[in-house]
């Protein structure tokens, strides 16, 4: 189909498909960060495919430990949960200039989270369900200009509300791998993936963090992605593998001519 054609075409499945749904139809302002709510649904539908594939109990189930030092399954579970939530409140901040944080405090996240995690299976799961549907509600009634309007990320960073929806990307993607049950990057949309490496790289620029110098060789890749230094090492792999090193997942699957490095944290 050429580009002319598959518009139209677009259009028009829009068309038809507002006038099935009738008065009262959801669907995304047309400015809104497409690729990015894109990627945001998917990783929900992929955190939610190896949620459901945990046993309530036991420690090949909800009970056992995720990827991620100090938290088991039930705590990462409860943060993916509170962290729509969080969004949420972001979302909610854009559309009514009423300041609403992320989160109260750190250590009111951290409670928050904790208790989330004492939570019988079935409540647990609940919660992320529940708190999915909310925030994709937010997402869809966002008028145009509010994707713009700033609100501030826990980090304290400063960013359009349009951010959110690359941020929940980000944590449900990589937070399904961190469950710890055959979740891989493997399975990220390739352009995400792209866009992860890329995210990585600049949180280490804007914090001014002493990266080594490195060129970073996909295999499945034309371009090779460089930081500053002299004498970079090459890494080389998949796309996939260096997402995973560079996001602080381990070094599977890499191939260099001397000791991987040690890299600054993500965020
Ligand atoms: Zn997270």
């Amino acid at each position: 189909m050429t580009e002319a054609t598959t518009g139209e075409y677009l259009a028009r499945a829009r068309a038809e498909l507002r006038a099935r749904q009738g008065r009262g139809a959801r669907e995304d302002a047309p400015n809104a960060p497409h690729a990015e709510l894109f990627w945001a649904r998917t990783g929900t539908a992929y955190f939610a495919r190896k949620l459901g594939e945990l046993a309530d109990a036991g420690p090949e189930g909800l009970d056992g430990p995720s990827l991620l030092p100090g938290w088991d399954r039930r705590a990462l579970t409860a943060h993916v949960g509170y962290n729509a939530r969080a969004l949420t409140r972001l979302c909610a901040w854009a559309r009514t200039g009423v300041v609403t944080p992320m989160y109260a405090t750190p250590e009111r996240r951290a409670a928050e989270i904790a208790e989330g995690a004492s939570l019988p299976a079935r409540a647990l799961r609940h919660l992320v369900a529940h708190a999915e549907v909310h925030l994709n509600v937010e997402w869809r009634d966002l008028p145009p200009a509010a994707w713009d309007a700033e609100i501030r990320t826990a980090q304290g960073r400063t960013v359009p509300a349009r951010e959110t929806a690359w941020m929940r990307a980000r944590e449900v993607w990589v937070h399904a791998v961190d469950l710890g049950n055959g979740g891989t990057f493997r399975d990220v949309p390739p352009a995400m993936l792209d866009r992860l490496a890329a995210d990585v790289l600049a949180a280490w620029r804007r914090r001014g963090e002493d990266a080594p110098a490195l060129v970073l060789a996909p295999t499945d890749r034309d371009d090779a992605l460089t930081t500053q230094g002299r004498d970079p090492l090459t890494v080389t792999g998949t796309m996939a593998d260096l997402v995973r090193w560079l996001t602080g997942r381990g070094t599977g699957g890499l191939t260099a001519p001397a000791p991987l490095p040690a890299l600054p944290r993500w965020f």
